[in-house]
């Protein structure tokens, strides 16, 4: 059945690197740098939960901006400093500040154990794209040099498990959908998602958390070093 391959499509976040660490650390990076720019009181109750708490609050006014990590979180930090006081002008600058240290920072992801020698050894043999629900900038990263593109879903009008990202994926990649293996961790919208529009599925299930996706995916992997045996390459 693998030979049929001719293109595989990746999640990215836990998917090529661990992504809540380097949200974390981005998210203090941001709030370290805003605490230099704002009068003290502005940023004193300003934590992970009171962000995440005005966030959700955010979402729930605007729902259209839910997929788009980049909108959501200017947004939330715009609000923050408004609620403060801040005049709509500063918040804006203050928020888009903000969010230029966050995304920044959280481009500092390290790959999986493997990964990097996976990717550079598929690409060899095959076309390789990324489909994010994410904000992450793969192109801008050294592995993007193994990736024809990657799609974000702030650039769709709806997130995976959505059909459009995925076959505007195909489209570029000139393949069709049983020619194009999907490799992802979230099984709503890597395994579903995919599988949906006909491609192949790969269930990256890393800490073997459950076995939900089983029964879901064509093929479950807890290594992505695996692929290389799935598609009968030698590493
Ligand atoms: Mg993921």
């Amino acid at each position: 059945m693998t030979k049929l391959i001719r293109a595989l499509t990746f999640d990215l976040d836990n998917t090529l690197w661990e992504t809540d660490v380097s949200i974390l650390r981005a998210e203090d990076v941001m709030a370290r740098h805003l605490r230099t720019l704002t009068p003290s009181e502005w940023m004193a109750e300003f934590n992970l939960e009171t962000f995440h708490a005005l966030r959700k609050l955010v979402v729930e006014e605007q729902p259209q901006i839910a997929h788009n990590l980049t909108s959501t979180r200017k947004e939330t930090l715009k609000r923050w400093f408004e609620n403060r006081g801040a005049t709509t002008a500063i918040a804006y600058d203050l928020a888009n500040e903000g969010f230029r240290v966050f995304y920044e920072e959280r481009q500092n992801v390290t790959p999986y154990p493997g990964t990097v020698a996976t990717l550079k050894q598929l690409s060899k043999n095959f076309k390789l794209a990324a489909i994010t629900n994410g904000n992450a900038d793969l192109m801008a990263m050294q592995i993007g040099r193994y990736f024809q593109f990657s799609l974000k879903s702030q650039d769709f009008l709806e997130p995976k498990p959505a059909p459009g990202m995925f076959e505007e994926a195909l489209k570029l990649l000139k393949v069709d959908p049983h020619e194009c293996m999907h490799v992802g961790d979230d099984i709503e919208h890597d395994v579903i998602g995919a599988r949906q529009v006909g491609m192949k599925t790969v269930w990256f299930n890393m800490h073997s958390l459950s076995q939900e996706g089983d029964t879901l995916a064509d093929y479950v992997i807890t290594d992505l070093r695996e692929l290389l045996h799935l598609l009968k390459l030698h590493g």
